[in-house]
């Protein structure tokens, strides 16, 4: 696994220290709303298990399970997998996210979850990578901005490998076009 790796782009550690440093924004601004923290599936299911860690106040977690179609290193067409079956009305959303690379997937998941009518929506994302936008999205919080390049690790997958490693990494590019 690790050989697939061309270089590391962020440590565990660095990427540990960021988390509670978003914490304790989030904390200014939530600590008396008990936000939903919405984690996008799959991708982020490590950075939303460690950012409500780092939350030293109330808040609930939802998911939703979004993905693109297919193995690939580009965002295809994007499906919602479950429905929102919890009540949205009303309550302050943050949206946990890995990446926001081209906004496609980000922005089709703020429209459905904006239609709920939220007494506020953030988006929240770990890593970014502004070059390659399409949509007109922006984050209100962002981990990390990151070059155009294709990373794994910290939850991100490529064929839904590496999501284990503890770091994020570029992955070879004989890896996905050999
Ligand atoms: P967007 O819709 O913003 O183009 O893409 C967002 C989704 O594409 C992410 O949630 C992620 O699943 C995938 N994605 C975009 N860039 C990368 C990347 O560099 N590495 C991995 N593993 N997935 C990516
Ligand atoms: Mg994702």
């Amino acid at each position: 696994m690790l050989r697939d790796i061309e270089r590391v782009l962020l440590t565990g550690e660095q990427i540990s220290e960021r988390i509670k440093s978003i914490a304790e924004e989030l904390k200014k601004e939530y600590e008396h709303k008990n936000p939903l923290i919405l984690c996008i599936l799959k991708g982020s299911f490590i950075f939303a298990a460690d950012l409500v860690r780092e939350l030293d106040f109330p808040c609930t977690v939802e998911f939703i399970c979004a993905s693109s179609y297919g193995k690939s290193t580009v965002s295809g067409d994007l499906i919602i997998k479950n429905d929102i079956d919890f009540k949205v009305a009303g309550r302050h959303v943050i949206i946990a996210e890995d990446i926001l690379d081209t906004g496609r997937t980000l922005k089709h998941i703020m429209d459905i979850i904006s239609a709920e009518k939220p007494a506020s929506l953030k988006l929240c994302t770990l890593l970014d990578k502004p070059e390659r936008r399409e949509q007109e999205i922006k984050a209100d919080i962002i981990g990390f901005e990151i070059p155009n390049e294709f990373v794994v690790g910290y939850g991100l997958d490529y064929a839904e490998k590496y999501r284990n490693l503890r770091f994020v990494g570029v992955l070879k590019k004989d890896v996905y076009s050999g």
